[in-house]
């Protein structure tokens, strides 16, 4: 099989935590505590997990907008975790993030067509008639017209903006979107439409999309596979039929009990996990998840459990059930 086009291993990302006038450290946020996954061409890799538990920080180090405290992020074959800005720059044409927001990381004060084009001139890339063109052919790409490339972000709608985001991170041809909750902001019924503009641009162009959701529903339609994360770790990862027909950790378990289901004849199941998810500041000891969860033996609060294959490129970190199936 051919080299994955991202390969992380073994993320770190501490924060200091500071108090006080004289800002001394008071202890130490864990917001990414050994991560570790690779992502091949053409792929989708859906991150979830409840919000705080680290997958924007897997993001932001991915795309070196924060410097990992540990570990390696290997980006088609070369090894960019401490690259310079210089030598970072050719890696930063083939990475390109789509936002939460998109109002806010769009300028308001710039015509939807400069946003578009910008990249291409800060790269290099093109200017005059010529960026106008690929602008314009950006701008199709999205489904939007090109006499909107006049019109300023206030003038669109969310999914429209979002569009816009999206345009521009395709204008320098990336190999890899990180997509850090894209549809969170907007409406239902403009979720969908995005998603699946993100599904066809993919099979247009074959680039992979690390996809990051707080909730199992948004990621089932556009992954490939799924990683869930638990306070800064990764707690199971498998191909996305696998891990919704067979998910193995409590935790995953647990938040599939919790995806809507439109049918109201459905019984729901009870929620599986009680209690808030514990500060990433003082993690608990052993499996971080044994506070909430309902198998927990006296080993789970002493051993850390490691990823370890529980099926067909499926791996849990659980120390009751890789491979025995014990919870199910
Ligand atoms: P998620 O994307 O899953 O919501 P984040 O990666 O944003 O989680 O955050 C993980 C943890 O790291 C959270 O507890 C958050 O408060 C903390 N954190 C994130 N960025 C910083 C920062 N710059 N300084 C200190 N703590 C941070």
């Amino acid at each position: 099989m051919s080299e994955p086009l991202l390969e992380v291993t073994d993320l770190v990302k501490h924060y200091p935590v500071r108090n006080g006038v004289l800002r001394r450290a008071a202890g130490i946020v864990h917001a990414v505590d050994g991560v570790s996954f690779s992502l091949r061409s053409g792929e989708t890799l859906g991150l979830v997990g409840e919000s705080g538990c680290g997958k924007s920080t897997v993001a932001r180090s991915v795309l070196r907008l924060v410097e990992p405290s540990s570990g390696r992020i290997r980006l088609d074959g070369t090894d960019i975790t401490h690259l310079g800005k210089t030598a970072l720059r050719p890696h930063r044409r083939s990475m390109q993030i789509v936002f939460q927001d998109p109002f806010a990381s769009l300028n308001p004060r710039m015509t939807a067509g400069d946003i578009v084009g910008e990249p291409l001139t800060v790269h290099g890339i093109a200017t005059g008639r010529d960026r106008q063109q690929r602008v314009a052919k950006l701008f199709e790409q999205v489904g939007l017209r090109g006499d909107q490339m006049r019109n300023f972000p206030h003038q669109f709608s969310g999914g429209q903006r979002q569009r816009i985001c999206i345009a521009r991170a395709l204008a320098l041809g990336p190999r890899l979107i990180v997509c850090d909750e894209p549809v969170s902001a907007l409406d239902v019924s403009i979720q969908a439409q995005v998603i699946n503009l993100l599904i066809d641009l993919q099979r247009a162009h074959a680039f992979s999309y690390l996809f990051i959701a707080h909730d199992l529903a948004v990621v089932a339609h556009i992954s490939h596979r799924v990683a869930v994360m638990y306070l800064g770790r990764i707690v199971e990862i498998a191909d996305k039929t696998e891990l919704f027909q067979n998910p193995r950790h409590p935790y995953t378990q647990a938040l599939l009990a919790s995806v809507p289901i439109a049918d109201p004849t459905v019984r729901r199941l009870k929620p599986l996990v009680d209690g808030d998810v514990p500060s990433p500041v003082n993690p608990p000891p052993g499996c971080s998840f044994h506070t909430r969860c309902r198998y927990a033996i006296d080993r789970c609060k002493i051993e850390r459990p490691a990823l370890r294959e529980a099926g067909e490129r499926h791996q849990v970190a659980c120390l009751l059930n890789a491979g025995t199936g014990h919870t199910q």
